[in-house]
């Protein structure tokens, strides 16, 4: 599949050098964290030292991993930088948008017939800009990047939020939004706040009926679901060493749902045994070359708590299985102490579906330790009494569990086999009957649990656990039963109880797969057609955003005055809208409907100064850019918080709206903002925000000299003649008022390479 070992040894080549520098530069010994992140420093920010927390740092990424629905808007963006191929090894994985029915064979069928051409789209651009491509029915983006890209000490960034499962492999990898994606595609570095971080100390050594989703699951319940925010965690101690690299992977995965920025284990003999088990022995030699850089300094892993800013510890020996839920992953249960929270909050008991695989836990060894409890269900006759399904992580994985018999064994526990993708646990599950919004509990493998995430029924309540713990409970059809303990009665009427799970953490002949489902790109894409319909409604090719006109603002009208929270969500809404993620123009129609106006309190409804009459928010933008006038929204603290979508910062700029004036705003979405070519200000005096009124013209003053920490000035002219200076703060660096001035920060990568 391609993997980059040229690119992979120039990293090994320089890693210990940059490692060298960072110690001296730091003065104590490093985390293996630190190592990784300090040997991808960019030439321009090696040798120094970093403040966690507070440093705004650039790195230079191995790798970028996109999956169909995020890579839709990067690489529309990314064929506006000018390249011919892209500056480092990248992928697209088609995963996302595989809806679960009846079945994997038909299923998969389907969405190729229905997502034609944004599968088309992805494929010939990916085709012609030397991007890997991985077709619908391949697998799921992280399994299949573990399986084939993934080495340690390595660093990736990718467009979803379980990007570091790679972590397992100890790699630092990221999830990030489409923008950040196309500009490491396009040769520029990526910012990144040097993370604080909490190291989890694992003793002892898991057996029986825990499995390495019960440490995820543990941690969740130890940091909450915002205790990781801002932070990498960092796994070691003798326990680590006895986890298989796809657990470690598990583990990763799921440290999305604490916030952390990422999560990583260092390299050990389990990594080199996966390495060589998925065809890259060479890759598994080359670390053990340098194994020492590829894990944390002993001095740090002996007083860890001199070295992290939180440390936690965990004896394996002594860690139960747990079921984490309902509605949010991190509401710990041990097993020991679940049946009776089922009962004391009266969730319901009766289980109606266990769903196990997703990219969270669809490995070998969960699929072989699975199967070896519905073999047991079927040997002891036993009949399972809740619907139950597998989504297997990727073709490779699917084929090889099929040749080794697990999958026919799930069958005749009942088991439907579902597509290699993301399916139910990202809501493509069109679920019997969850229309009638009946309450019902269901069990899975994933990561998420959130209300409505899974099949869009608000009242499911989603449980989160391991593979076996999922397997045990679909076969009992009981939230309340607790394998390690109780008993079953069989067909014969007997009582019987299960025996722990058994598996494998690797086949012993070997993974084998006929068609992995990937599609090299061309040599030389020169003459290759991108391909998107000029009548499609969910892909549209960009047109560069107009530079500066070289004068001030003037004349702005206010499109919205946005009141409270005003996150990134109510800028670019979610759910159906996602549809038109590839077609700007589309998505367009859902720009601050969710903002609340601030002079009637009501959503998607602003006043189009031009009649007097009030409308929706995207069609009275529509309004102003007909006419030629720009506008300006302004926003309260902390605009646009939330996701990294780059697309609440495209849609106001595609629309005409010129600059966004707020009280403060969350840090990416400003970013966001100033690579898109806007203004994005704060008030100088954040009380001025109350001197705003409905029907005012602004001009932004100053910008011929707009220079970094110069305030610009801005006149507020009310509809009753009067007016009001004030002064406007921003954080644009000279680079960035480059951005500014050029239109955009694609626009003027593409000057420099014209
Ligand atoms: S399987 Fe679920 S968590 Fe994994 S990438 Fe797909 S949607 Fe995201």
């Amino acid at each position: 599949m391609a993997f980059d070992i040229e690119m992979i040894k120039a990293v090994y080549a320089r890693i210990p050098e940059r490692i060298a520098a960072a110690r001296k530069a730091v003065g104590k010994p490093l985390t293996l964290t630190e190592k990784i992140l300090y040997a991808h420093l960019t030439e321009g920010a090696a040798n120094q030292a970093f403040q966690r927390g507070v440093s705004y740092v650039d790195f230079q990424p191995d790798r970028v991993a996109m999956q169909d629905a995020t890579a839709q808007m990067a690489l529309l963006q990314f064929m506006q930088a000018g390249r011919s191929k892209v500056a480092v090894p990248s992928t697209v994985h088609c995963d996302h948008l595989i809806q679960a029915e009846v079945g994997a064979d038909k299923d998969l069928r389907k969405a190729k017939d229905k997502n034609k051409e944004v599968y088309d789209f992805l494929a010939s651009v990916s085709n012609k800009y030397g991007i890997g491509f991985w077709k619908p029915g391949a697998g799921i983006i992280h399994q299949v990047v573990l399986e084939n890209y993934a080495f340690p000490g390595g660093m990736m960034i990718g467009t979803d939020s379980h990007t570091p499962n790679a972590g397992g492999l100890g790699m630092i990898a990221i999830g990030v939004g489409g923008a950040d994606a196309c500009d490491v595609m396009s040769g520029l570095p990526w910012e990144l706040k040097f993370p604080k971080l909490i190291g989890v100390k694992l003793t002892g050594k898991m057996s029986g009926w825990t499995s390495a989703k019960d440490v995820i699951l543990k941690v969740a319940g130890i940091l909450t679901v915002k205790g990781g925010t801002g932070a990498i965690v960092e796994y070691f101690g003798e326990g680590a060493r006895f986890l298989s690299a796809t657990g470690k992977g598990t583990i990763c995965n799921m440290g999305a749902e604490i916030g952390a920025t990422t999560s990583i284990f260092g390299f050990d003999e389990k990594s080199a045994a996966y390495l060589s088990g998925t065809g890259r022995a060479d890759i598994a030699q080359l670390a053990t070359g340098i194994a020492d850089h590829l894990t944390g300094d002993p001095e740090v892993y002996a007083n860890p708590e001199n070295y992290f800013d939180q440390i936690i510890e965990i004896n394996l020996s002594e860690l139960e299985p747990h079921v984490n839920g309902p509605f949010t992953p991190d509401l710990a249960w041990p097993i020991s102490k679940f049946a009776a929270a089922v009962k004391e909050n009266a969730w319901p008991a009766k289980l109606d579906v266990g769903l196990i695989g997703s990219c969270t836990n669809s490995s070998y060894e969960d699929i072989s330790r699975a199967a070896s409890l519905a073999q047991q269900a079927v040997d002891k006759k036993l009949v399972a009494k809740s619907e139950y399904t597998i989504t297997p992580g990727s073709e490779q994985v699917r084929y090889t569990v099929a040749r080794d018999g697990f999958l026919a064994t799930f069958e005749k526990m009942g088991g439907v086999v579902l597509a290699n993708a993301c399916g139910p646990c990202i809501g493509q599950w069109a679920r019997h009957g969850a229309e009638k919004q009946e309450k019902n509990s269901i069990i899975t493998s994933f990561n998420r649990n959130f209300a409505k995430r899974a099949d869009g029924n608000p009242n499911t309540h989603a449980f989160v656990a391991s593979p076996e713990i999922v397997t045990a409970l679909a076969i009992a059809g009981d939230l309340t039963f607790n394998p390690l303990t109780d008993t079953l009665t069989n067909l014969d009427g007997n009582q019987v109880k299960l025996d722990e799970p058994k598996g494998l953490e690797l086949p012993s002949k070997g993974f084998a797969v006929e068609d992995a489902g990937y599609q090299a790109p061309a040599e030389d894409g020169s003459k290759v057609q991108v391909l998107v319909s000029l009548t499609s409604d969910r892909l549209q090719l960009l047109d560069s955003f107009p530079a500066w006109e070289g004068v001030d603002l003037k004349g702005l009208k206010l499109l919205i005055k946005a009141k409270g929270k005003c996150t990134t969500d109510h800028i670019s809404m979610a759910g159906p809208w996602l549809k038109y993620r590839g077609h700007l123009d589309n998505i367009s129609n859902n720009m601050l409907i969710g903002a609340v106006n601030a002079f009637t309190d009501a959503t998607n409804s602003v006043k189009n100064q031009l009649t007097g009459a009030y409308g929706e928010v995207p069609a009275t933008q529509r309004a102003y850019k007909a006419a030629g006038i720009g506008s300006i929204v302004v926003g309260d603290e902390n605009y646009g918080e939330g996701s990294s979508r780059e697309h609440a910062a495209m849609e106001p700029r595609f629309l005409g709206v010129r600059a966004i004036l707020v009280k403060s705003f969350a840090r990416i979405h400003e970013t966001n903002l100033k690579k898109q070519g806007m203004l994005a200000l704060t008030f100088a005096n954040p009380t001025d925000y109350d001197l705003i009124q409905e029907n005012d013209s602004i001009d932004i003053l100053g910008l011929s000299s707009f220079a970094p920490s110069k305030p610009l000035q801005v006149v507020l002219h009310h509809q009753d003649g009067s007016s009001h200076s004030i002064l406007a703060n921003h954080t644009y660096n000279e680079g960035q008022i480059e951005w500014f001035k050029a239109g955009s920060a694609l626009n003027l990568i593409k000057a420099a390479r014209a």
